[in-house]
């Protein structure tokens, strides 16, 4: 933003007459600049149609991820803010929201199991079927995702996804109103959404959601679908050097376990584990190695299960339904 951005920005929570009366500017001056502040999504309408009261990002994580993940990037300057957002990180935002994270013991994002790799279980609940997520929700938008633009942009690739190709961070409700109205995103069907789950779990990224057993409503914008390359939550830990198992994210309710006689020993759900929870050993007298799932540190993700092409990995809920907050009356 230019300075009188920067100076409206910095007056704000307020309407348009009021951050008008504080900065000295006119208020068609303020609203155009207001406005410009949105689709750059620093300035956060009340109202997205109406945008008539205005504050700043809540927080450093909407300010990242609204400046960041949004369709409207200038590829050049895009590619110096996301150099400027990673070192920015590195030096200072990653390691001091771990040490948040690590003194709050924060669980306020859950892991939700591959749709595949539980579909058919009894124990399955609705609010643990990603599917079951994004049907209770009556809009449905993807924007691409502002973590993995950073490691795109700023030239450290993702090797898990191409976020060029296809954009990961899905919106709903009121997330999804907000990046339809300001055109950083596109609205998408049910149908469309369900897609990408599957293109999403083939490419074993981890879905989470708020943890909680409610599965729309206020404060539940987003269906992250994260990698232990690029995503805030792997950075966080990265950055103040705690172990990823040890804060952060909820498991959820699901654990694999491998039948060996059908394992090949082909190291892919090795992997594809973002937890280190799953490793190689060879069992005495055999003369293949074997995988085995290290309990503790399994968050129930399924993305193991879903890239095992002998099937030889199943999840099975280890954990009552009353470890999702709310799911038991
Ligand atoms: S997918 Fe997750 S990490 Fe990426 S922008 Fe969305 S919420 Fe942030
Ligand atoms: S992906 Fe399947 S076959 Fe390969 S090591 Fe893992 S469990 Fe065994
Ligand atoms: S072993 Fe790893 S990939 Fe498999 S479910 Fe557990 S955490 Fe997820």
């Amino acid at each position: 933003m230019d300075e009188e951005g920067a100076i409206v920005a910095a007056a704000l929570p307020g309407s348009v007459e009021e951050v008008a009366s504080k900065t000295g500017m006119s208020i068609e001056k303020v609203k155009r600049i207001l406005d410009d502040l949105f689709f750059k999504g620093v300035a956060f309408p009340r109202d997205f149609k109406a945008r008539d009261y205005f504050r700043f990002a809540r927080d450093i994580i909407q300010l990242h991820d609204a400046t960041l993940a949004t369709r409207q990037l200038d590829p050049e300057r895009g590619r110096e803010f996301a150099a400027l957002w990673r070192e920015f990180g590195e030096k200072e935002y990653y390691p001091k929201f771990g040490q948040l994270i690590k003194a709050t013991g924060m669980k306020v994002w859950r892991v939700v199991p591959a749709y595949k790799a539980v579909k058919g279980s009894p124990d399955l609940l609705p609010c643990e079927d990603i599917r079951e997520i994004l049907k209770a929700n009556s809009r449905i938008a993807v924007v691409p995702c502002s973590c993995r633009t950073v490691s795109r942009l700023a030239g450290d690739g993702c090797r898990y996804t191409d976020e060029a190709e296809t954009w990961h961070c899905i919106q709903v409700g009121r997330g999804a109103e907000y990046v339809i109205e300001r055109g950083s995103g596109v609205e998408i069907s049910l149908d469309e959404a369900l897609r990408l789950i599957d293109k999403i779990e083939d490419d074993g990224l981890i879905h989470t959601w708020g943890n909680t057993a409610e599965m729309s409503g206020k404060g539940l914008t987003v269906n992250c679908n994260c990698c232990s390359d690029c995503c805030e939550f792997f950075m966080f830990l990265k950055g103040a050097n705690i172990p990823v198992t040890k804060a952060a994210l909820e498991k959820s309710r699901w654990q694999a376990f491998v039948d060996e006689e059908k394992c090949k020993g082909c190291q892919t759900c090795v992997e594809r584990c973002h937890f280190e929870a799953i490793e190689l050993y060879k069992p005495e007298g055999s003369r293949r190695y074997k995988a085995r799932v290290i309990a503790e540190n399994c968050f129930g993700c399924g993305v193991c299960a879903t890239g095992c092409p002998e099937g030889a990995i199943t999840l099975k809920a280890v954990r009552p339904p009353e470890h999702i907050p709310g799911a038991v009356a």
